[in-house]
């Protein structure tokens, strides 16, 4: 995990103008998480070089961070941010970061590692849950701001993962269309692990510039999944 402090010029290099550490003493790591937010848009830039998508970070991605010592603030903070009633249910017990309005909001990295201790064991597990964030709005800035084109859950969470270089507990793989598909129908616990499955196994026969499009495209994303197409297969 990378912990060199950074000036405020190599924070503005990165597009990001403020980071406010919300409600606890956690002030003496800002340089730390700073180093963290900095290392997160890295990671994401140089997936997209990798896949010629460098005109997408061109902009910066956010420029607003905020460190939420629970899961009940950070959650709180996003209802406020969208003027949402504040006694609104947490829609998932993993909601550890989030990216919105250009503000990326995320649980320090203590509490993300209660939440999620098989995924937060992993070295830089914080900040490549940062870069997971980032990496959906890398998605959105491929598709030029139409969310509605990201596709399915399954698809656009395992692009973030997989942007991210998250390691989501032991390496699976789904050899058949049929594992795939019943992996990214199970919502249950360790989703992700099955989406970001089931996007490698997609990625033996389509790169990625393809998915992304295909996703898209409600009919093209269906015909992913079709367990009897031989022309997706072949
Ligand atoms: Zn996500």
């Amino acid at each position: 995990m990378q912990k060199t402090a950074q000036s405020p010029g190599q924070l503005r290099a990165a597009g990001i103008n403020q980071i406010v550490i919300c409600n606890f003493c956690d002030e003496k790591r800002r340089f730390g998480y700073a180093a963290e937010v900095v290392a997160a848009e890295q990671i994401i830039r140089e997936f997209a070089e990798q896949h010629g998508w460098q005109e997408a970070m061109k902009e910066p991605l956010f420029d607003h961070v905020e460190i939420y010592e629970t899961q009940e603030l950070l959650w709180k903070a996003i209802l406020r941010m969208h003027q949402l009633p504040i006694t609104t249910e947490m829609p998932t017990t993993g909601l550890a970061a989030a990216l919105e309005k250009r503000k990326l909001m995320a649980v320090r990295p203590q509490t993300y590692q209660s939440i999620r201790p098989e995924y937060a064991s992993h070295s830089q597990a914080w900040t490549r849950l940062l870069a997971h964030e980032i990496g959906h709005r890398l998605h959105v800035a491929i598709l030029k701001g139409n969310e509605e084109a990201m596709g399915p859950t399954w698809f656009f969470e395992a692009f973030a993962c997989l942007a991210a270089g998250q390691r989501l507990g032991e390496p699976l793989e789904f050899n058949s269309l049929a594992e795939v598909k019943a992996g990214v129908e199970d919502k249950g616990p360790g989703a992700y692990r099955r989406y970001l499955a089931a996007l490698h196994f997609m990625l033996r026969k389509y790169s990625l510039r393809q998915l992304v499009q295909k996703a898209g495209v409600a009919r093209e994303a269906v015909k992913l999944l079709a367990e009897d197409n031989s022309e997706v297969l072949e």
